[in-house]
């Protein structure tokens, strides 16, 4: 689950994390309101940023730098309902509904410091880099000496030589340096204590009064986590998520959106992945990652059928589903109730395989829907691409 830009501040700053000042607005006058408040605190310059789950708004015109008080209003004005396009939004970009007037810094060097999981290694590392403010991607392309990664024993925990070893590595010294240890060690404590899979600060900066804050903060939060923190669950923003995710949420259903013209129904992640795998091999391009789970129902079954016809890319469906716990002739049963209740507009072809295959094919036969069947994976491949092609 991501979170916005000022959450995720909101998050570091309960751990200690010094983060730059903020305040959030949804209209144009809480965004002046905001700049007034942090004013009277004897704030003079400020940055309006765009909040969208997307990085890379500098680039798109999504920050602006306000060197007065009257520039926030403008600023505002300009962002809040822009289409902002961003490296990471896709080209139709992403509408700006929030945004954050934060009270402007002196930056004398912006650094990169970062948090996630190594799946190789099994353990969290931190990665940091003096080359920071730019893509973390490209410095780790070009010049991955750059960036120094430390990891951390999961039966240790973060120990306070490592984080020293990183500001060391930044080139902090003295305040600067206690500083940066500090908020190494905050981050991390916040990146656990959060079941954060991602927390990333770019830039980290020194500024020019030798302090080390966070001007920008990414967190990614663990969806399966989120029941032991309703607080943090309260931050989803459904509107920044694709529509047809947060549908399939309501159903329990496992659905990530796809680009392709395939749209594809399995029981079981692995299975749903080898499915997409065979699509692509037969010429296809899987429209969407769909794991039903273990019982799939009639309802469960029409819900996905739903979300699947409302991609306007999808031109057939795969149903594949291997009975082991579930009975094929179950979810055949499901499959028709599904088919009859709405207008299947697609092609359909249905895959059965293993308890009760063969009364589940039958039930597919004597329904008299249009929908086509198939034994082996690669026959009801063949048979897609064919539809495609139709
Ligand atoms: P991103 O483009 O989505 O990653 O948004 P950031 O929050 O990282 O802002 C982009 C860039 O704007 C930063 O790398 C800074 O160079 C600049 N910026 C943001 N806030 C400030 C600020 O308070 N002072 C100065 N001088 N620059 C800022
Ligand atoms: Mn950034």
């Amino acid at each position: 689950m991501k979170v916005h830009e000022y959450q995720a501040k909101e998050i570091l700053d309960q751990y200690g994390v010094a983060v730059q000042r903020g305040i959030v607005a949804d209209t144009v006058e809480e965004a002046v309101e905001a700049a007034q408040t942090m004013a009277a605190d004897g704030v003079t310059q400020f940055v309006v940023k765009a909040q969208i789950h997307a990085g890379g708004r500098g680039k798109g015109g999504g920050v602006k730098f306000c060197p007065s008080i009257d520039d926030v209003k403008p600023a505002a004005e300009k962002i809040l309902g822009m289409q902002l396009i961003t490296p990471q939004t896709g080209a139709e970009g992403q509408l700006v509904r929030k945004v954050l007037v934060t009270a402007a810094e002196d930056i004398a060097h912006e650094y990169y410091l970062g948090v996630t999981l190594d799946r190789a290694t099994g353990m969290d590392v931190i990665m940091a880099s003096t080359e920071g403010g730019v893509e973390i991607e490209e410095v780790a392309e070009a010049t991955p000496e750059k960036i120094v990664k430390v990891h951390v024993d999961p039966t240790t925990g973060l120990r306070s030589y490592q984080a020293r070893e990183i500001a060391f590595q930044l080139g902090l010294e003295g305040t600067a340096f206690k500083e940066g240890v500090k908020f190494v060690m905050a981050l991390y404590k916040a990146y656990r204590a959060s079941d954060a899979t991602i927390a990333e600060i770019n830039p980290l900066v020194k500024t020019e009064d030798g302090r080390i804050i966070a001007l920008d903060a990414k967190m990614d939060l663990d969806d399966n986590a989120m029941f032991r923190h309703k607080d943090l669950a309260e931050m989803r923003d459904e509107a920044e998520e694709d529509p047809l995710e947060v549908e399939a949420g309501k159903h329990n259903l496992n659905y990530i959106k796809l680009d392709g013209n395939v749209g594809c129904m399995v029981n079981g992640a692995g299975l749903a992945m080898g499915t997409m795998d065979l699509i692509k091999l037969a010429g296809g391009e899987p429209a969407n990652f769909l794991d039903v789970g273990g019982t799939a129902s009639p309802a469960t079954t029409e819900a996905g059928f739903r979300i699947i016809q409302s991609d306007p890319n999808v031109k057939a469906i795969l149903v594949n589903i291997f009975g082991g716990i579930v009975r094929c002739d179950r979810v055949a049963k499901g499959v028709v109730e599904a088919a009859s209740n709405m207008e299947l507009t697609v092609p359909l072809i249905v895959r059965l395989q293993g308890t009760n295959a063969e009364e589940g094919m039958q039930i597919l036969k004597d329904s008299g829907l249009p929908i086509q069947t198939a034994i082996r994976l690669q026959e009801a491949a063949d048979k897609v691409t064919a539809a495609l092609d139709a």
